[in-house]
Protein backbone atom coordinates (compact mmCIF):
# COMPACT_ATOMS: atom_id res chain seq x y z
CA UNK A 1 0.00 0.00 0.00
CA UNK A 2 0.98 3.26 -0.76
CA UNK A 3 0.47 5.28 1.91
CA UNK A 4 2.03 8.37 0.97
CA UNK A 5 1.44 8.56 -3.21
CA UNK A 6 4.25 11.49 -4.83
CA UNK A 7 3.42 12.39 -8.54
CA UNK A 8 6.08 12.03 -10.83
CA UNK A 9 5.83 15.09 -12.70
CA UNK A 10 3.75 18.44 -11.59
CA UNK A 11 0.18 18.86 -13.04
CA UNK A 12 0.04 21.46 -16.08
CA UNK A 13 -3.87 22.25 -16.86
CA UNK A 14 -6.32 21.92 -14.36
CA UNK A 15 -10.62 21.88 -15.46
CA UNK A 16 -13.34 22.26 -13.73
CA UNK A 17 -16.80 20.71 -15.61
CA UNK A 18 -19.60 21.83 -13.60
CA UNK A 19 -22.50 19.60 -14.56
CA UNK A 20 -25.63 19.01 -14.15
CA UNK A 21 -27.29 15.34 -15.07
CA UNK A 22 -30.89 13.70 -14.34
CA UNK A 23 -31.87 11.04 -12.03
CA UNK A 24 -33.69 8.23 -13.45
CA UNK A 25 -36.28 9.01 -10.36
CA UNK A 26 -36.36 11.89 -8.13
CA UNK A 27 -34.10 11.16 -4.63
CA UNK A 28 -36.18 12.20 -1.86
CA UNK A 29 -34.86 12.68 1.95
CA UNK A 30 -35.84 15.08 5.17
CA UNK A 31 -33.67 17.45 3.54
CA UNK A 32 -35.78 17.36 0.20
CA UNK A 33 -36.09 16.08 -3.29
CA UNK A 34 -33.47 16.35 -5.51
CA UNK A 35 -34.19 16.05 -9.59
CA UNK A 36 -30.69 16.26 -11.03
CA UNK A 37 -27.30 15.43 -10.06
CA UNK A 38 -24.99 18.35 -9.63
CA UNK A 39 -21.38 18.08 -9.65
CA UNK A 40 -17.61 19.62 -10.47
CA UNK A 41 -15.65 17.57 -12.50
CA UNK A 42 -11.90 17.89 -12.01
CA UNK A 43 -9.65 17.02 -14.72
CA UNK A 44 -5.82 17.33 -14.66
CA UNK A 45 -3.40 16.80 -16.95
CA UNK A 46 0.67 16.68 -16.62
CA UNK A 47 2.57 17.91 -19.61
CA UNK A 48 3.27 14.12 -21.09
CA UNK A 49 -1.00 14.06 -21.36
CA UNK A 50 -1.94 11.80 -18.61
CA UNK A 51 -5.01 12.99 -17.34
CA UNK A 52 -6.92 12.19 -13.83
CA UNK A 53 -10.27 12.77 -13.06
CA UNK A 54 -11.91 13.27 -9.78
CA UNK A 55 -15.32 14.38 -8.58
CA UNK A 56 -16.59 16.82 -6.29
CA UNK A 57 -20.15 15.77 -5.50
CA UNK A 58 -22.19 18.65 -3.25
CA UNK A 59 -25.68 19.27 -3.56
CA UNK A 60 -27.12 23.17 -4.80
CA UNK A 61 -28.25 23.73 -1.15
CA UNK A 62 -26.43 23.65 2.07
CA UNK A 63 -29.07 20.52 3.62
CA UNK A 64 -26.55 18.19 4.23
CA UNK A 65 -23.13 19.78 3.91
CA UNK A 66 -22.60 23.59 4.29
CA UNK A 67 -20.85 23.15 1.19
CA UNK A 68 -22.54 24.21 -2.29
CA UNK A 69 -21.92 23.69 -5.88
CA UNK A 70 -21.21 27.90 -5.67
CA UNK A 71 -19.31 27.44 -2.89
CA UNK A 72 -16.94 24.64 -3.89
CA UNK A 73 -16.39 26.63 -7.23
CA UNK A 74 -15.30 29.51 -5.37
CA UNK A 75 -13.03 27.94 -2.89
CA UNK A 76 -11.45 25.96 -5.72
CA UNK A 77 -10.98 28.65 -8.18
CA UNK A 78 -10.30 31.70 -5.69
CA UNK A 79 -8.13 29.89 -2.89
CA UNK A 80 -6.92 26.05 -4.12
CA UNK A 81 -5.64 27.27 -7.63
CA UNK A 82 -3.61 29.70 -6.21
CA UNK A 83 -1.98 27.48 -4.22
CA UNK A 84 -1.42 24.56 -6.54
CA UNK A 85 0.45 27.43 -8.65
CA UNK A 86 3.03 27.94 -6.20
CA UNK A 87 3.15 24.26 -5.35
CA UNK A 88 6.19 22.59 -6.19
CA UNK A 89 6.05 19.92 -4.12
CA UNK A 90 5.16 16.30 -5.52
CA UNK A 91 3.45 14.44 -2.38
CA UNK A 92 -0.11 14.38 -2.91
CA UNK A 93 -0.35 14.62 0.93
CA UNK A 94 1.83 17.68 1.20
CA UNK A 95 -0.60 19.43 -1.45
CA UNK A 96 -2.99 18.52 0.56
CA UNK A 97 -1.67 19.59 3.77
CA UNK A 98 -1.05 23.11 1.61
CA UNK A 99 -4.63 23.20 1.38
CA UNK A 100 -4.96 24.10 5.46
CA UNK A 101 -5.11 27.81 5.79
CA UNK A 102 -8.60 26.92 4.05
CA UNK A 103 -10.73 26.00 6.87
CA UNK A 104 -13.47 23.38 6.65
CA UNK A 105 -14.41 22.40 3.03
CA UNK A 106 -13.28 19.69 2.66
CA UNK A 107 -15.26 18.45 -0.24
CA UNK A 108 -14.09 21.18 -2.66
CA UNK A 109 -10.75 19.94 -1.39
CA UNK A 110 -11.62 16.55 -1.88
CA UNK A 111 -12.09 16.75 -5.45
CA UNK A 112 -8.96 18.23 -6.34
CA UNK A 113 -6.98 15.10 -3.85
CA UNK A 114 -9.36 12.83 -5.94
CA UNK A 115 -8.09 14.01 -9.47
CA UNK A 116 -4.24 14.20 -8.23
CA UNK A 117 -4.38 10.60 -7.07
CA UNK A 118 -5.75 9.86 -10.41
CA UNK A 119 -3.08 11.37 -12.02
CA UNK A 120 -0.91 9.35 -10.17
CA UNK A 121 -1.96 6.25 -11.30
CA UNK A 122 -2.50 7.41 -15.16
CA UNK A 123 1.12 8.36 -14.76
CA UNK A 124 2.51 5.01 -13.03
CA UNK A 125 0.39 2.95 -15.30
CA UNK A 126 -1.46 1.14 -12.44
CA UNK A 127 -5.11 0.86 -11.79
CA UNK A 128 -6.53 2.98 -8.94
CA UNK A 129 -7.27 0.60 -6.37
CA UNK A 130 -3.17 -0.01 -5.98
CA UNK A 131 -3.13 3.73 -5.04
CA UNK A 132 -5.92 3.65 -2.65
CA UNK A 133 -4.51 -0.20 -1.15
CA UNK A 134 -7.53 -2.28 -2.89
CA UNK A 135 -7.15 -6.01 -2.19
CA UNK A 136 -10.46 -7.91 -3.55
CA UNK A 137 -11.93 -8.40 -6.46
CA UNK A 138 -15.66 -7.54 -6.09
CA UNK A 139 -17.43 -5.30 -3.44
CA UNK A 140 -20.96 -5.94 -1.61
CA UNK A 141 -23.38 -3.53 -2.35
CA UNK A 142 -26.42 -2.28 -0.56
CA UNK A 143 -29.06 0.54 -1.93
CA UNK A 144 -29.85 3.67 -0.49
CA UNK A 145 -34.34 4.23 -0.80
CA UNK A 146 -35.25 7.87 -0.28
CA UNK A 147 -38.41 8.35 1.49
CA UNK A 148 -41.10 7.41 -0.68
CA UNK A 149 -44.98 8.17 -1.88
CA UNK A 150 -46.41 5.33 0.11
CA UNK A 151 -45.64 1.90 2.32
CA UNK A 152 -46.94 -0.16 -0.14
CA UNK A 153 -44.84 1.50 -2.47
CA UNK A 154 -41.72 1.51 -0.50
CA UNK A 155 -41.78 -2.68 0.37
CA UNK A 156 -42.24 -2.96 -3.63
CA UNK A 157 -39.12 -1.12 -4.42
CA UNK A 158 -37.47 -2.88 -2.03
CA UNK A 159 -38.55 -6.05 -3.18
CA UNK A 160 -36.91 -5.08 -6.67
CA UNK A 161 -33.81 -4.14 -5.10
CA UNK A 162 -33.63 -7.78 -3.51
CA UNK A 163 -34.60 -9.18 -7.09
CA UNK A 164 -31.15 -6.95 -8.38
CA UNK A 165 -29.44 -8.91 -5.73
CA UNK A 166 -28.40 -5.50 -3.49
CA UNK A 167 -27.12 -6.85 -0.41
CA UNK A 168 -27.98 -4.48 1.91
CA UNK A 169 -31.38 -2.00 2.26
CA UNK A 170 -31.24 1.46 3.45
CA UNK A 171 -34.00 3.40 3.77
CA UNK A 172 -34.19 7.13 4.65
CA UNK A 173 -36.35 7.48 7.56
CA UNK A 174 -38.20 11.23 8.59
CA UNK A 175 -40.42 12.05 11.64
CA UNK A 176 -43.54 10.07 11.04
CA UNK A 177 -41.68 8.02 8.90
CA UNK A 178 -39.90 5.32 10.58
CA UNK A 179 -41.56 2.55 11.99
CA UNK A 180 -44.31 1.93 10.35
CA UNK A 181 -42.16 1.42 7.13
CA UNK A 182 -39.54 -0.94 8.98
CA UNK A 183 -42.18 -2.77 10.39
CA UNK A 184 -43.92 -3.50 6.92
CA UNK A 185 -40.48 -4.31 5.43
CA UNK A 186 -39.56 -6.78 8.50
CA UNK A 187 -43.01 -8.57 7.43
CA UNK A 188 -42.48 -9.07 3.95
CA UNK A 189 -39.17 -9.86 3.53
CA UNK A 190 -38.40 -11.12 7.22
CA UNK A 191 -33.96 -11.25 8.36
CA UNK A 192 -32.84 -8.95 5.86
CA UNK A 193 -29.78 -6.88 6.04
CA UNK A 194 -32.20 -3.41 7.09
CA UNK A 195 -30.85 -0.44 8.22
CA UNK A 196 -31.94 3.10 8.35
CA UNK A 197 -30.88 6.97 8.15
CA UNK A 198 -32.68 9.64 9.56
CA UNK A 199 -30.18 12.45 8.52
CA UNK A 200 -30.42 14.34 11.66
CA UNK A 201 -34.79 14.22 11.91
CA UNK A 202 -34.67 13.62 15.35
CA UNK A 203 -33.46 14.57 18.92
CA UNK A 204 -32.56 12.93 21.53
CA UNK A 205 -36.05 13.63 23.28
CA UNK A 206 -37.31 10.58 20.69
CA UNK A 207 -35.39 7.75 22.23
CA UNK A 208 -38.40 6.00 22.32
CA UNK A 209 -39.34 6.10 19.08
CA UNK A 210 -35.34 4.39 18.73
CA UNK A 211 -36.03 1.81 21.57
CA UNK A 212 -39.09 0.70 19.96
CA UNK A 213 -36.73 0.31 16.33
CA UNK A 214 -34.36 -2.21 18.95
CA UNK A 215 -36.78 -4.81 18.45
CA UNK A 216 -36.74 -5.12 14.36
CA UNK A 217 -32.89 -5.94 14.52
CA UNK A 218 -31.69 -3.18 12.37
CA UNK A 219 -28.26 -3.47 11.40
CA UNK A 220 -27.60 0.22 12.41
CA UNK A 221 -29.34 3.77 12.83
CA UNK A 222 -27.51 6.21 10.62
CA UNK A 223 -28.02 10.32 11.67
CA UNK A 224 -30.75 10.05 14.31
CA UNK A 225 -29.60 13.22 15.87
CA UNK A 226 -28.18 16.81 15.02
CA UNK A 227 -26.15 16.74 12.20
CA UNK A 228 -23.27 18.88 14.12
CA UNK A 229 -23.53 16.62 17.41
CA UNK A 230 -21.58 13.69 18.28
CA UNK A 231 -22.07 13.82 22.21
CA UNK A 232 -25.75 13.68 22.10
CA UNK A 233 -25.44 10.44 20.04
CA UNK A 234 -23.26 8.91 23.24
CA UNK A 235 -26.61 9.59 25.27
CA UNK A 236 -28.88 7.98 22.35
CA UNK A 237 -26.49 4.82 22.29
CA UNK A 238 -26.51 3.96 25.90
CA UNK A 239 -30.23 3.80 25.63
CA UNK A 240 -30.70 1.83 22.98
CA UNK A 241 -29.31 -1.93 21.60
CA UNK A 242 -28.94 -0.98 17.71
CA UNK A 243 -25.68 0.29 16.46
CA UNK A 244 -25.62 3.70 15.82
CA UNK A 245 -23.53 5.20 12.58
CA UNK A 246 -22.89 8.74 12.27
CA UNK A 247 -22.59 10.47 9.01
CA UNK A 248 -22.63 14.06 9.07
CA UNK A 249 -20.38 15.22 11.89
CA UNK A 250 -17.45 13.25 10.67
CA UNK A 251 -14.89 15.64 9.02
CA UNK A 252 -11.61 14.39 10.12
CA UNK A 253 -9.55 10.56 11.32
CA UNK A 254 -10.15 13.18 14.56
CA UNK A 255 -13.56 13.45 14.32
CA UNK A 256 -14.07 9.50 13.62
CA UNK A 257 -11.73 8.37 16.13
CA UNK A 258 -12.75 10.55 18.65
CA UNK A 259 -16.25 9.22 17.96
CA UNK A 260 -16.08 5.55 18.19
CA UNK A 261 -13.62 5.63 21.14
CA UNK A 262 -15.84 7.60 23.02
CA UNK A 263 -19.40 5.10 22.46
CA UNK A 264 -20.91 8.25 20.57
CA UNK A 265 -21.56 5.40 17.93
CA UNK A 266 -19.96 2.12 16.65
CA UNK A 267 -19.59 2.42 13.27
CA UNK A 268 -18.59 5.25 10.92
CA UNK A 269 -20.48 6.01 7.56
CA UNK A 270 -17.07 7.41 5.06
CA UNK A 271 -17.49 9.47 3.05
CA UNK A 272 -14.08 10.17 1.41
CA UNK A 273 -15.05 13.83 0.51
CA UNK A 274 -16.74 14.78 3.50
CA UNK A 275 -13.60 13.47 5.48
CA UNK A 276 -11.52 15.76 3.05
CA UNK A 277 -10.51 13.04 0.57
CA UNK A 278 -9.53 9.41 0.06
CA UNK A 279 -6.24 9.93 2.05
CA UNK A 280 -7.74 10.90 5.17
CA UNK A 281 -10.99 8.63 4.65
CA UNK A 282 -8.05 4.96 4.24
CA UNK A 283 -6.29 6.69 7.54
CA UNK A 284 -10.02 6.10 9.26
CA UNK A 285 -10.19 2.60 7.53
CA UNK A 286 -6.78 1.51 8.85
CA UNK A 287 -7.63 2.86 12.41
CA UNK A 288 -10.49 1.56 13.02
CA UNK A 289 -10.62 -1.47 11.06
CA UNK A 290 -13.15 -3.96 9.84
CA UNK A 291 -16.88 -3.87 11.09
CA UNK A 292 -16.84 -0.18 12.23
CA UNK A 293 -16.14 1.56 8.54
CA UNK A 294 -18.38 1.25 5.41
CA UNK A 295 -18.41 3.35 2.04
CA UNK A 296 -21.24 6.09 1.50
CA UNK A 297 -21.96 8.05 -1.18
CA UNK A 298 -23.62 11.82 -2.61
CA UNK A 299 -25.43 9.83 -5.41
CA UNK A 300 -21.46 10.10 -7.30
CA UNK A 301 -21.70 10.09 -10.95
CA UNK A 302 -19.50 7.43 -12.63
CA UNK A 303 -16.18 9.15 -11.72
CA UNK A 304 -17.05 9.23 -8.42
CA UNK A 305 -18.73 6.10 -8.55
CA UNK A 306 -15.41 4.44 -9.11
CA UNK A 307 -13.03 5.89 -6.65
CA UNK A 308 -15.48 4.65 -3.96
CA UNK A 309 -15.38 1.10 -5.77
CA UNK A 310 -11.43 1.20 -5.28
CA UNK A 311 -11.57 2.89 -1.93
CA UNK A 312 -14.19 -0.39 -0.58
CA UNK A 313 -11.76 -2.76 -1.89
CA UNK A 314 -9.76 -2.13 1.13
CA UNK A 315 -9.47 -5.32 3.06
CA UNK A 316 -11.66 -3.06 5.92
CA UNK A 317 -14.96 -3.21 4.43
CA UNK A 318 -16.84 -5.94 5.34
CA UNK A 319 -20.08 -4.14 5.63
CA UNK A 320 -22.02 -3.28 2.32
CA UNK A 321 -21.19 0.07 0.87
CA UNK A 322 -23.70 2.62 -0.82
CA UNK A 323 -22.70 2.00 -3.82
CA UNK A 324 -24.94 1.54 -6.35
CA UNK A 325 -25.01 0.30 -10.02
CA UNK A 326 -24.65 3.18 -12.56
CA UNK A 327 -28.25 2.82 -13.70
CA UNK A 328 -30.30 3.39 -9.95
CA UNK A 329 -29.82 6.47 -10.67
CA UNK A 330 -28.69 7.48 -14.45
CA UNK A 331 -29.66 6.64 -17.54
CA UNK A 332 -26.58 7.73 -19.20
CA UNK A 333 -23.46 7.64 -16.88
CA UNK A 334 -20.11 9.28 -17.86
CA UNK A 335 -17.92 6.46 -17.90
CA UNK A 336 -17.73 3.40 -20.26
CA UNK A 337 -18.94 0.71 -19.36
CA UNK A 338 -21.48 1.77 -16.52
CA UNK A 339 -20.83 0.51 -13.25
CA UNK A 340 -23.03 -2.60 -12.30
CA UNK A 341 -24.19 -5.15 -9.84
CA UNK A 342 -24.11 -8.63 -10.62
CA UNK A 343 -26.95 -10.90 -9.72
CA UNK A 344 -25.11 -11.83 -6.20
CA UNK A 345 -25.14 -8.16 -4.93
CA UNK A 346 -21.36 -7.00 -5.94
CA UNK A 347 -19.95 -4.90 -8.07
CA UNK A 348 -16.89 -5.81 -9.98
CA UNK A 349 -13.68 -4.00 -9.25
CA UNK A 350 -11.85 -2.77 -12.84
CA UNK A 351 -8.71 -4.36 -13.34
CA UNK A 352 -7.61 -1.95 -15.94
CA UNK A 353 -5.63 1.09 -15.80
CA UNK A 354 -6.28 4.34 -13.23
CA UNK A 355 -9.95 4.14 -13.35
CA UNK A 356 -10.14 1.22 -15.56
CA UNK A 357 -13.01 2.67 -17.16
CA UNK A 358 -13.49 5.27 -20.00
CA UNK A 359 -14.18 8.13 -19.37
CA UNK A 360 -17.41 9.57 -22.05
CA UNK A 361 -16.11 13.21 -22.41
CA UNK A 362 -18.68 14.12 -24.94
CA UNK A 363 -21.35 13.31 -22.83
CA UNK A 364 -19.96 14.93 -19.89
CA UNK A 365 -19.82 17.89 -23.01
CA UNK A 366 -23.55 17.29 -22.92
CA UNK A 367 -24.41 17.88 -19.36
CA UNK A 368 -21.69 20.62 -18.30
CA UNK A 369 -22.90 23.62 -17.21
CA UNK A 370 -20.04 25.83 -16.69
CA UNK A 371 -15.86 25.29 -17.34
CA UNK A 372 -13.12 26.93 -16.37
CA UNK A 373 -9.41 26.07 -17.14
CA UNK A 374 -6.32 27.21 -15.18
CA UNK A 375 -2.64 26.33 -16.46
CA UNK A 376 -0.69 25.65 -13.00
CA UNK A 377 2.96 26.70 -14.82
MG1 LIG B 1 -26.41 9.39 5.78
Amino acid sequence: MRCVPELKAKPYKIDFIEIEMPFVHPFRTSFGEQLDKQAILVRIEDEDGNIGWGETSVDDAPGYSYETIVTAWHIQNDFLIPILKDNNDLSISRIMKKFAPVRGHEFAKAGIESALLSLKAEQDKVSLGEIYGATKTEIPTGVSIGIQRSVDYLVKRVGEFLDKGYQRIKIKIDRGWELEPIEAIRKEYGDIDLMVDANSAFTVDDVDIFRKMDKYNLTMIEQPLAYNDILEHKKLQEQISTPICLDEPIHSPRDAILAVEYGCGQIINVKPARVGGYLNAIEIAKTLGEGKVWCGGMLETGIGRLHNVFYQARSEFTIPGDTSGSDRYYEKDIIFPAVEVNERGYIEVPKGKNLGFEVAEERIEEIAIRKISHKLF
